[in-house]
C-alpha cells in the first residue's frame, strides 16, 4: 500500500545508533510544562524548532481531530490521497518526548502503529485490519477510559484520545499506571515491543554516588530524581540494595 512505503522513510538502517541519541535520558518534565514552552506559530529559529518542547507539542497536535488527510506526490508527479477517521489515537511518549509510539484505530477497522521520531523517521509501522469482532470489543471499551489530567514526566505520558458518539476527547494517563481499559485494549490492538519491559516486575538497584541508578533491562544510567520509579524503556525500579538470596 502506497501509505507504508512512501511515508516512512528509509531509516530504518541507522535506526540502532540513533534511537538512544534522540530519546535522550529522560528530562523528568511533564507535558504540560513543555507544552507552555511553545510560542504560538512556527519556530523562528534552529534551537526552536530542534527543542524538545516543539517535538512534543508536533506528536500531541495529531491529537487534535480524529480525521486524517494527506496527499502523497510521486516521483512521476502523480498523487494519492490517504483519508480515514479515527476512532482512537494513542501517543506514547519516550525519553525526553521526542519520540512518540503512536497507535491508531480507524473506523474501517484498520489499527496502525509506528515508532515516530520526531523530524526524523517513521519507524516500524505497522497496519493491519482487525476482525468485526476485535473491533466491537474495543468500541465496547472506549466509555470505560476514565477522563484523567495526569501529569508525570514526558517519557511515562500516554495520551489517550477517542470518539465517542459525536465527542472527540483526549486524555492524560501515566504510563506507570494505566486504567484497566487501556490495558485491555492493548490486549487487542497488541502493544509493541518497545514498552514491553514494564510488564517486567520492578527491580531493586543501589544509587551511586552521584545519584543515579543503572537500569537492569537497558542498562542507560539515569538520575534518581527524573527516574520517579520508572525508566523510561518502562522497567520499574525501586531504590536500595537488592534483597539476599535465601540459602537453601
Ligand atoms: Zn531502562
Amino acid at each position: 500500500m502506497h501509505f507504508r512505503s512512501l511515508a516512512f522513510v528509509a531509516a530504518a538502517a541507522i535506526v540502532g545508533s540513533s534511537a538512544s541519541l534522540y530519546a535522550g535520558p529522560a528530562s523528568g518534565r511533564s507535558l504540560k510544562e513543555l507544552l507552555q514552552e511553545v510560542k504560538k506559530g512556527y519556530p523562528t529559529t534552529v534551537e526552536e524548532f530542534n527543542s524538545d518542547s516543539y517535538a512534543v507539542s508536533r506528536h500531541a497536535a495529531r491529537h487534535a481531530r480524529p480525521d486524517v488527510h494527506q496527499t502523497f506526490t510521486y516521483a512521476d508527479g502523480s498523487t494519492s490521497e490517504v483519508k480515514y477517521r479515527r476512532i482512537l489515537l494513542i501517543s506514547w511518549f519516550r525519553g525526553r518526548g521526542r519520540i512518540a509510539i503512536r497507535y491508531s484505530v480507524s473506523d474501517d477497522r484498520h489499527s496502525r502503529s509506528v515508532r515516530d521520531v520526531f523530524n526524523w523517521a517513521h519507524q516500524a509501522s505497522g497496519d493491519e485490519v482487525l476482525s468485526q469482532e476485535k473491533m466491537d470489543s474495543l468500541k465496547a471499551l472506549l466509555p470505560a477510559l476514565p477522563h484523567s489530567d495526569a501529569e508525570p514526566p514526558i517519557h511515562r505520558t500516554v495520551l489517550v484520545s477517542r470518539q465517542m458518539g459525536n465527542e472527540w476527547r483526549t486524555e492524560t494517563y501515566d504510563g506507570a499506571k494505566l486504567p484497566d481499559a487501556l490495558e485491555k485494549i492493548f490486549k487487542i490492538i497488541g502493544e509493541r515491543s518497545e514498552t514491553m519491559n514494564r510488564h517486567k516486575p520492578p527491580v531493586a538497584v543501589p544509587v551511586t554516588g552521584n545519584g543515579q541508578v543503572v537500569c537492569p533491562a537497558c542498562r542507560d544510567t539515569i538520575a534518581v530524581g527524573k527516574a520517579n520509579g520508572v525508566c523510561p524503556c518502562g522497567q520499574r525500579i525501586v531504590l536500595g540494595n537488592p534483597p539476599p538470596k535465601e540459602k537453601k
